[in-house]
């Protein structure tokens, strides 16, 4: 593994408590690393960390419906992020539609791992491919299928 991962996580309200919760519970893997949050995700992550005396490198882009899910993909595309973890609130309609999906498509196009629930963001910090020197993920082909 890169000694520091960049980590981008972003949550939009009803999806913010399952994210502080997630971020404190994994403190000790996400503290290694560098984490970029849209503004109110990471003004409650830094919040909750400073409340339990954790120590991490919190960087927060402007707030997601101003732009901070763009500022994120803007770093997917110039490959500055390694992980994303994005809990979307599938139950309510958001203004930053249109922001979400490019985030969710610039992280497809660029093949960065993306979790959009706890469940998938454990199996991947806890990924041994980290740590697999060997490992090279593919890259994706947008290819028409002959048989
Ligand atoms: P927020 O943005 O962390 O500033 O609330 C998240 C989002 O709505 O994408």
């Amino acid at each position: 593994m890169k000694k520091c991962l960049t980590i981008a996580l972003v949550a939009h309200d009803r999806r913010k408590a399952d994210m502080v919760e997630w971020a404190v519970f994994n403190a000790d893997f996400l503290s290694k690393h560098h984490l970029v949050c849209t503004g109110t995700t990471g003004k409650l992550i830094q919040g909750a960390y400073a409340e339990k005396g954790i120590t991490a490198v919190i960087t927060r882009m402007n707030s997601g419906p101003l732009g901070g899910d763009a500022e994120i993909a803007a770093m997917v595309v110039r490959k500055e992020v390694d992980l994303a973890v994005f809990l979307i609130d599938d139950l309510n309609a958001q203004p930053h539609e249109a922001d979400i999906m490019m985030l969710l498509r610039q992280c497809r196009i660029h093949n960065i791992p993306i979790a959009c629930n706890r469940y998938s963001a454990d199996l991947m910090i806890t990924s041994p491919l980290w740590d697999d020197e060997n490992y090279r993920p593919t890259v994706p082909q947008y290819i028409e299928f002959h048989r």
